[in-house]
Protein backbone atom coordinates (compact mmCIF):
# COMPACT_ATOMS: atom_id res chain seq x y z
CA UNK A 1 0.00 0.00 0.00
CA UNK A 2 1.17 3.40 -1.02
CA UNK A 3 1.59 5.89 2.09
CA UNK A 4 3.21 9.43 2.25
CA UNK A 5 6.09 10.21 4.81
CA UNK A 6 6.52 13.39 6.11
CA UNK A 7 10.12 15.14 5.66
CA UNK A 8 10.84 18.04 7.64
CA UNK A 9 13.84 20.20 7.26
CA UNK A 10 15.13 22.96 10.31
CA UNK A 11 13.50 25.40 8.70
CA UNK A 12 10.51 23.14 8.89
CA UNK A 13 9.63 23.01 5.32
CA UNK A 14 7.82 19.91 4.70
CA UNK A 15 8.17 17.55 1.57
CA UNK A 16 5.84 14.68 1.35
CA UNK A 17 8.19 10.90 0.31
CA UNK A 18 6.38 7.98 -1.64
CA UNK A 19 6.81 4.42 0.83
CA UNK A 20 5.17 1.24 0.82
CA UNK A 21 3.80 -0.49 3.69
CA UNK A 22 6.31 -2.95 4.88
CA UNK A 23 9.32 -1.46 3.22
CA UNK A 24 12.07 -0.66 5.72
CA UNK A 25 12.62 3.11 6.85
CA UNK A 26 16.27 2.96 6.08
CA UNK A 27 15.35 2.05 2.54
CA UNK A 28 13.03 5.03 2.11
CA UNK A 29 15.73 7.31 3.25
CA UNK A 30 17.86 5.60 0.86
CA UNK A 31 15.74 5.82 -2.17
CA UNK A 32 15.47 9.47 -1.05
CA UNK A 33 19.14 10.10 -1.04
CA UNK A 34 18.70 11.78 2.81
CA UNK A 35 21.82 10.68 4.51
CA UNK A 36 21.03 8.42 7.58
CA UNK A 37 22.59 10.05 10.21
CA UNK A 38 21.28 13.90 8.81
CA UNK A 39 17.91 12.42 10.57
CA UNK A 40 15.78 10.98 13.11
CA UNK A 41 12.51 9.38 12.59
CA UNK A 42 9.21 9.64 14.43
CA UNK A 43 6.23 7.07 14.28
CA UNK A 44 3.25 8.76 15.86
CA UNK A 45 5.56 11.03 17.37
CA UNK A 46 8.24 8.92 18.86
CA UNK A 47 11.76 8.20 17.98
CA UNK A 48 11.95 5.05 16.30
CA UNK A 49 15.15 2.76 15.14
CA UNK A 50 15.04 3.67 11.41
CA UNK A 51 17.34 0.97 10.81
CA UNK A 52 15.12 -1.95 12.22
CA UNK A 53 11.38 -0.92 11.58
CA UNK A 54 9.40 -1.19 8.87
CA UNK A 55 6.64 1.17 7.73
CA UNK A 56 3.19 0.28 9.13
CA UNK A 57 -0.02 1.40 7.29
CA UNK A 58 -1.63 3.13 10.11
CA UNK A 59 1.08 4.65 11.74
CA UNK A 60 2.42 8.37 11.07
CA UNK A 61 6.09 9.36 9.95
CA UNK A 62 8.18 11.97 10.29
CA UNK A 63 11.81 12.31 9.26
CA UNK A 64 13.40 15.67 10.86
CA UNK A 65 16.73 16.69 9.99
CA UNK A 66 18.90 16.61 12.80
CA UNK A 67 20.97 19.51 11.36
CA UNK A 68 20.48 22.64 9.29
CA UNK A 69 21.77 22.76 6.05
CA UNK A 70 19.57 23.08 2.89
CA UNK A 71 19.49 19.47 1.69
CA UNK A 72 16.23 19.34 -0.50
CA UNK A 73 17.63 22.67 -2.06
CA UNK A 74 20.63 20.75 -2.92
CA UNK A 75 18.98 17.45 -3.73
CA UNK A 76 16.71 19.38 -6.35
CA UNK A 77 19.62 20.82 -7.63
CA UNK A 78 21.69 17.73 -8.37
CA UNK A 79 18.01 16.31 -9.64
CA UNK A 80 17.97 13.88 -7.34
CA UNK A 81 14.65 15.09 -5.98
CA UNK A 82 11.89 16.59 -7.96
CA UNK A 83 10.77 19.65 -6.63
CA UNK A 84 9.94 22.69 -7.53
CA UNK A 85 12.86 24.03 -5.42
CA UNK A 86 15.00 24.26 -8.19
CA UNK A 87 13.79 24.08 -11.13
CA UNK A 88 17.08 25.96 -12.89
CA UNK A 89 17.45 26.84 -16.56
CA UNK A 90 18.54 23.90 -17.35
CA UNK A 91 19.28 23.15 -21.05
CA UNK A 92 17.48 20.69 -23.12
CA UNK A 93 16.97 19.35 -26.41
CA UNK A 94 15.62 16.71 -28.41
CA UNK A 95 18.79 15.19 -29.73
CA UNK A 96 20.44 15.25 -26.83
CA UNK A 97 22.98 12.06 -26.27
CA UNK A 98 24.84 12.97 -23.25
CA UNK A 99 24.83 16.04 -20.64
CA UNK A 100 27.68 16.75 -18.90
CA UNK A 101 27.07 18.26 -15.42
CA UNK A 102 30.01 20.12 -13.06
CA UNK A 103 29.34 21.22 -9.56
CA UNK A 104 32.81 22.62 -9.13
CA UNK A 105 34.48 24.53 -6.30
CA UNK A 106 35.38 27.80 -7.42
CA UNK A 107 38.64 28.78 -5.72
CA UNK A 108 38.07 30.41 -2.35
CA UNK A 109 34.05 31.24 -3.40
CA UNK A 110 31.22 29.03 -3.72
CA UNK A 111 30.59 25.82 -5.81
CA UNK A 112 29.48 26.56 -9.22
CA UNK A 113 27.14 24.43 -11.30
CA UNK A 114 27.52 23.80 -15.14
CA UNK A 115 25.98 21.63 -17.13
CA UNK A 116 26.06 21.23 -21.31
CA UNK A 117 24.37 18.78 -23.10
CA UNK A 118 25.64 17.00 -26.08
CA UNK A 119 24.08 14.87 -29.56
CA UNK A 120 25.92 11.68 -30.53
CA UNK A 121 28.59 13.81 -32.96
CA UNK A 122 29.15 16.74 -30.71
CA UNK A 123 29.72 14.04 -27.91
CA UNK A 124 32.04 12.19 -29.57
CA UNK A 125 34.22 15.70 -30.64
CA UNK A 126 33.67 16.63 -26.56
CA UNK A 127 35.14 13.33 -25.07
CA UNK A 128 38.19 13.52 -27.57
CA UNK A 129 38.94 17.46 -27.01
CA UNK A 130 38.80 16.28 -22.97
CA UNK A 131 41.38 13.43 -23.95
CA UNK A 132 43.82 15.58 -26.18
CA UNK A 133 43.37 18.70 -23.27
CA UNK A 134 43.99 15.98 -20.44
CA UNK A 135 47.05 14.99 -22.08
CA UNK A 136 48.33 18.40 -22.73
CA UNK A 137 46.98 20.14 -19.15
CA UNK A 138 49.19 17.49 -17.20
CA UNK A 139 52.35 17.33 -19.63
CA UNK A 140 51.60 13.58 -20.11
CA UNK A 141 53.83 12.98 -22.97
CA UNK A 142 56.49 15.27 -24.58
CA UNK A 143 56.97 15.26 -28.23
CA UNK A 144 59.68 12.34 -29.72
CA UNK A 145 58.82 10.06 -26.60
CA UNK A 146 58.96 6.65 -26.32
CA UNK A 147 55.86 5.80 -24.67
CA UNK A 148 54.90 1.89 -23.83
CA UNK A 149 51.12 1.02 -23.94
CA UNK A 150 50.02 -1.47 -21.62
CA UNK A 151 47.06 -2.91 -23.27
CA UNK A 152 44.60 -5.51 -21.29
CA UNK A 153 42.60 -6.35 -24.55
CA UNK A 154 39.20 -5.01 -22.99
CA UNK A 155 37.14 -2.15 -24.05
CA UNK A 156 39.28 0.64 -22.25
CA UNK A 157 42.39 -0.29 -24.81
CA UNK A 158 39.78 -0.07 -27.37
CA UNK A 159 38.52 2.88 -26.10
CA UNK A 160 42.57 4.86 -25.75
CA UNK A 161 43.26 3.15 -29.34
CA UNK A 162 40.86 5.26 -30.76
CA UNK A 163 41.22 8.37 -29.03
CA UNK A 164 45.49 7.76 -30.09
CA UNK A 165 44.58 7.61 -33.89
CA UNK A 166 41.62 9.87 -34.31
CA UNK A 167 42.99 12.76 -32.17
CA UNK A 168 46.70 11.91 -33.23
CA UNK A 169 46.91 15.14 -35.22
CA UNK A 170 46.56 17.21 -32.13
CA UNK A 171 49.13 14.98 -30.01
CA UNK A 172 52.46 15.44 -29.64
CA UNK A 173 54.39 13.22 -31.66
CA UNK A 174 55.33 10.33 -29.91
CA UNK A 175 56.64 7.05 -30.60
CA UNK A 176 54.32 4.43 -29.67
CA UNK A 177 55.27 0.69 -28.07
CA UNK A 178 52.33 -1.41 -26.99
CA UNK A 179 52.64 -4.33 -24.50
CA UNK A 180 50.07 -7.14 -23.41
CA UNK A 181 50.61 -9.70 -21.05
CA UNK A 182 49.62 -12.91 -21.34
CA UNK A 183 49.45 -14.62 -18.26
CA UNK A 184 46.52 -14.00 -16.56
CA UNK A 185 44.63 -12.83 -19.63
CA UNK A 186 41.99 -15.02 -21.47
CA UNK A 187 42.66 -16.09 -25.19
CA UNK A 188 39.96 -13.77 -26.21
CA UNK A 189 41.52 -10.90 -24.76
CA UNK A 190 45.08 -11.82 -25.91
CA UNK A 191 43.17 -12.14 -29.67
CA UNK A 192 41.88 -8.98 -29.25
CA UNK A 193 45.04 -7.15 -28.13
CA UNK A 194 46.68 -8.51 -31.40
CA UNK A 195 43.42 -7.25 -33.82
CA UNK A 196 44.05 -3.74 -32.10
CA UNK A 197 47.42 -3.79 -32.76
CA UNK A 198 46.85 -4.19 -36.58
CA UNK A 199 43.57 -2.00 -36.60
CA UNK A 200 45.47 1.26 -35.47
CA UNK A 201 49.21 -0.13 -36.49
CA UNK A 202 50.97 -0.06 -33.10
CA UNK A 203 53.99 -2.37 -32.69
CA UNK A 204 52.68 -4.67 -30.13
CA UNK A 205 55.27 -6.90 -27.67
CA UNK A 206 53.23 -10.06 -25.77
CA UNK A 207 54.82 -11.26 -22.76
CA UNK A 208 54.39 -14.86 -22.15
CA UNK A 209 54.04 -17.29 -18.93
CA UNK A 210 57.51 -18.57 -19.44
CA UNK A 211 58.97 -14.56 -19.65
CA UNK A 212 57.28 -14.35 -16.47
CA UNK A 213 58.38 -17.40 -14.80
CA UNK A 214 61.59 -16.54 -15.65
CA UNK A 215 61.77 -12.60 -14.57
CA UNK A 216 60.80 -14.01 -11.16
CA UNK A 217 62.92 -17.00 -11.14
CA UNK A 218 59.99 -19.11 -10.36
CA UNK A 219 60.40 -22.91 -9.78
CA UNK A 220 56.68 -23.33 -11.14
CA UNK A 221 54.70 -21.25 -13.95
CA UNK A 222 53.14 -18.19 -12.73
CA UNK A 223 49.28 -19.91 -12.70
CA UNK A 224 50.54 -22.47 -10.09
CA UNK A 225 52.41 -19.73 -8.17
CA UNK A 226 49.08 -17.57 -7.83
CA UNK A 227 47.03 -20.79 -6.66
CA UNK A 228 50.08 -21.31 -4.11
CA UNK A 229 49.84 -17.78 -2.98
CA UNK A 230 46.19 -18.32 -2.48
CA UNK A 231 45.60 -21.45 -1.02
CA UNK A 232 48.94 -21.66 1.32
CA UNK A 233 49.12 -17.76 1.83
CA UNK A 234 46.22 -15.92 1.60
CA UNK A 235 43.03 -15.69 -0.47
CA UNK A 236 42.65 -11.93 -0.40
CA UNK A 237 46.71 -11.19 -1.75
CA UNK A 238 45.74 -12.99 -5.01
CA UNK A 239 44.62 -9.97 -6.85
CA UNK A 240 47.78 -8.02 -5.78
CA UNK A 241 49.72 -10.88 -7.08
CA UNK A 242 48.26 -10.60 -10.65
CA UNK A 243 49.00 -7.01 -10.51
CA UNK A 244 52.79 -7.09 -9.80
CA UNK A 245 53.39 -10.16 -11.92
CA UNK A 246 51.61 -7.76 -14.54
CA UNK A 247 53.06 -4.26 -14.08
CA UNK A 248 56.66 -6.51 -13.43
CA UNK A 249 56.43 -7.45 -16.80
CA UNK A 250 55.27 -4.46 -18.17
CA UNK A 251 58.21 -2.89 -17.00
CA UNK A 252 60.84 -5.35 -17.96
CA UNK A 253 59.32 -4.95 -21.21
CA UNK A 254 60.02 -1.17 -21.19
CA UNK A 255 63.19 -1.74 -19.73
CA UNK A 256 64.43 -4.15 -22.69
CA UNK A 257 63.50 -1.29 -25.09
CA UNK A 258 65.11 1.51 -22.90
CA UNK A 259 61.31 3.24 -22.80
CA UNK A 260 60.75 4.96 -18.89
CA UNK A 261 57.28 6.29 -19.39
CA UNK A 262 54.38 3.52 -19.48
CA UNK A 263 50.66 4.22 -19.71
CA UNK A 264 47.89 3.21 -18.45
CA UNK A 265 44.36 2.90 -19.47
CA UNK A 266 43.40 3.90 -15.53
CA UNK A 267 40.36 6.28 -15.97
CA UNK A 268 38.41 8.88 -13.52
CA UNK A 269 36.88 6.38 -11.26
CA UNK A 270 39.58 3.82 -11.40
CA UNK A 271 42.24 6.80 -9.82
CA UNK A 272 39.67 8.42 -7.81
CA UNK A 273 39.25 4.45 -5.73
CA UNK A 274 42.77 4.66 -5.75
CA UNK A 275 43.20 7.85 -3.65
CA UNK A 276 39.99 7.09 -1.94
CA UNK A 277 41.54 3.74 -1.04
CA UNK A 278 45.07 5.18 -0.15
CA UNK A 279 42.98 7.35 2.24
CA UNK A 280 41.50 4.20 3.99
CA UNK A 281 44.14 2.37 4.49
CA UNK A 282 46.90 5.37 5.33
CA UNK A 283 48.99 4.72 2.52
CA UNK A 284 49.81 7.78 -0.06
CA UNK A 285 48.99 7.29 -4.08
CA UNK A 286 51.36 8.65 -5.36
CA UNK A 287 50.13 11.32 -7.94
CA UNK A 288 46.52 11.93 -9.38
CA UNK A 289 48.00 11.88 -13.35
CA UNK A 290 51.31 10.49 -13.43
CA UNK A 291 53.27 9.12 -10.87
CA UNK A 292 57.37 8.30 -10.71
CA UNK A 293 58.04 4.21 -9.83
CA UNK A 294 61.72 3.45 -9.39
CA UNK A 295 62.82 4.67 -12.64
CA UNK A 296 59.61 4.22 -14.32
CA UNK A 297 56.97 6.85 -14.84
CA UNK A 298 53.44 5.94 -15.30
CA UNK A 299 50.93 7.95 -17.05
CA UNK A 300 46.90 7.95 -17.30
CA UNK A 301 46.18 9.48 -20.11
CA UNK A 302 42.61 9.01 -19.81
CA UNK A 303 42.29 10.59 -16.31
CA UNK A 304 39.66 12.72 -17.29
CA UNK A 305 36.96 10.38 -18.75
CA UNK A 306 34.77 8.34 -16.66
CA UNK A 307 33.67 4.53 -17.97
CA UNK A 308 30.45 5.09 -18.50
CA UNK A 309 31.34 8.53 -20.76
CA UNK A 310 34.06 5.76 -22.30
CA UNK A 311 31.51 3.44 -22.84
CA UNK A 312 29.06 5.70 -24.46
CA UNK A 313 32.06 6.70 -26.72
CA UNK A 314 32.35 3.59 -28.06
CA UNK A 315 28.60 3.00 -28.69
CA UNK A 316 28.19 6.70 -30.62
CA UNK A 317 31.62 5.50 -32.71
CA UNK A 318 29.98 1.58 -33.28
CA UNK A 319 26.51 1.26 -31.72
CA UNK A 320 25.83 -2.15 -30.72
CA UNK A 321 22.04 -2.20 -30.28
CA UNK A 322 22.61 -3.51 -27.12
CA UNK A 323 23.74 -6.59 -27.28
CA UNK A 324 24.68 -7.53 -24.33
CA UNK A 325 28.28 -9.82 -24.67
CA UNK A 326 27.88 -12.98 -22.46
CA UNK A 327 29.20 -12.20 -19.68
CA UNK A 328 32.85 -12.95 -19.31
CA UNK A 329 33.25 -15.13 -15.78
CA UNK A 330 34.84 -12.86 -13.20
CA UNK A 331 36.69 -13.95 -9.76
CA UNK A 332 34.64 -12.01 -6.99
CA UNK A 333 37.09 -9.89 -6.08
CA UNK A 334 37.76 -8.33 -2.65
CA UNK A 335 34.68 -6.57 -0.96
CA UNK A 336 37.09 -3.62 -0.41
CA UNK A 337 37.08 -2.84 -4.51
CA UNK A 338 33.23 -2.75 -4.41
CA UNK A 339 33.09 -0.56 -1.10
CA UNK A 340 35.54 1.79 -3.04
CA UNK A 341 34.03 1.91 -6.60
CA UNK A 342 30.76 2.55 -4.97
CA UNK A 343 31.57 5.34 -2.87
CA UNK A 344 33.01 7.14 -5.89
CA UNK A 345 30.40 6.64 -8.11
CA UNK A 346 28.17 7.75 -5.40
CA UNK A 347 30.11 10.64 -4.72
CA UNK A 348 30.20 11.22 -8.41
CA UNK A 349 26.00 11.38 -8.18
CA UNK A 350 25.41 13.40 -5.67
CA UNK A 351 28.61 15.66 -6.46
CA UNK A 352 28.87 15.41 -10.59
CA UNK A 353 33.03 16.56 -10.93
CA UNK A 354 33.76 15.24 -7.75
CA UNK A 355 36.48 13.39 -9.31
CA UNK A 356 38.22 16.15 -10.49
CA UNK A 357 38.28 17.96 -7.50
CA UNK A 358 39.69 14.92 -5.79
CA UNK A 359 42.13 14.59 -8.65
CA UNK A 360 43.46 18.42 -8.38
CA UNK A 361 42.96 18.73 -4.30
CA UNK A 362 45.17 15.01 -3.88
CA UNK A 363 47.80 16.11 -6.07
CA UNK A 364 48.57 19.67 -4.36
CA UNK A 365 48.72 17.05 -1.23
CA UNK A 366 51.28 14.96 -2.72
CA UNK A 367 53.27 17.94 -4.35
CA UNK A 368 53.29 20.22 -1.11
CA UNK A 369 52.70 18.26 2.29
CA UNK A 370 53.51 14.50 1.56
CA UNK A 371 55.94 12.21 1.84
CA UNK A 372 55.84 9.47 -0.33
CA UNK A 373 57.67 6.07 -0.06
CA UNK A 374 60.88 5.58 -1.13
CA UNK A 375 60.95 3.67 -4.61
CA UNK A 376 62.92 0.77 -5.12
CA UNK A 377 63.60 -1.96 -8.05
CA UNK A 378 63.43 -5.45 -6.39
CA UNK A 379 66.41 -7.28 -6.09
CA UNK A 380 64.92 -10.61 -7.52
CA UNK A 381 62.01 -9.64 -10.07
CA UNK A 382 63.29 -5.95 -10.98
CA UNK A 383 60.11 -4.52 -10.70
CA UNK A 384 59.78 -0.86 -8.51
CA UNK A 385 58.05 -1.46 -5.36
CA UNK A 386 57.23 1.00 -2.66
CA UNK A 387 59.39 0.41 0.27
CA UNK A 388 57.36 0.00 3.65
CA UNK A 389 54.74 -1.23 2.14
CA UNK A 390 52.32 -4.17 2.70
CA UNK A 391 55.39 -7.19 3.74
CA UNK A 392 57.84 -4.77 2.47
CA UNK A 393 59.57 -4.15 5.55
CA UNK A 394 61.88 -0.58 5.07
CA UNK A 395 65.10 -2.06 4.82
CA UNK A 396 63.65 -4.99 2.00
CA UNK A 397 65.87 -5.47 -1.16
CA UNK A 398 62.98 -6.92 -2.39
CA UNK A 399 59.49 -6.27 -3.20
CA UNK A 400 56.33 -7.65 -1.43
CA UNK A 401 55.52 -10.61 -3.93
CA UNK A 402 58.91 -12.13 -4.17
CA UNK A 403 59.10 -12.11 -0.23
CA UNK A 404 55.55 -13.89 -0.49
CA UNK A 405 57.05 -16.28 -3.00
CA UNK A 406 60.05 -16.86 -1.22
CA UNK A 407 58.00 -17.56 2.28
CA UNK A 408 56.09 -20.19 -0.26
CA UNK A 409 59.39 -21.57 -1.59
CA UNK A 410 58.49 -20.98 -5.29
CA UNK A 411 61.71 -19.20 -5.67
CA UNK A 412 64.25 -21.06 -7.98
ZN1 LIG B 1 60.06 -8.59 -6.67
Amino acid sequence: MHKLITFADRLDRRFELKAETGEYIHSVLSRNHIPVDAVIVRRDGDVIDDWQERIESDAEYRIEMVRAYHLPDFLSLTRLWDTELSSGDWQTRDDAYYTKRHFMHAGEGDYDSTQVSFNREEYVRYVEQLFVDGVHSKGLIASDEKVLLAVSGGKDSLALGYFLSRTAPRLPAFDLQTVHVTTFSKPPETSFAQSMAEQFGHPLTLVHDEEVQEFYGLAVSPQQALADVKYKYDPSYSIASVHSMMRCAIERTARSMGISKIAFGLMREDICTSIIKSMFVGFPFGGSYSKQQGSIEMVYPLWPIGKKELTLYLEALFPTNNKQGSPVAFERGELARDIHYMIVDTLETILPGAGFQLFEGHQRMVDNFLDLPEQKDCENCQMSFSVGSGAAAPDSTICELCIVFEKLGLLR
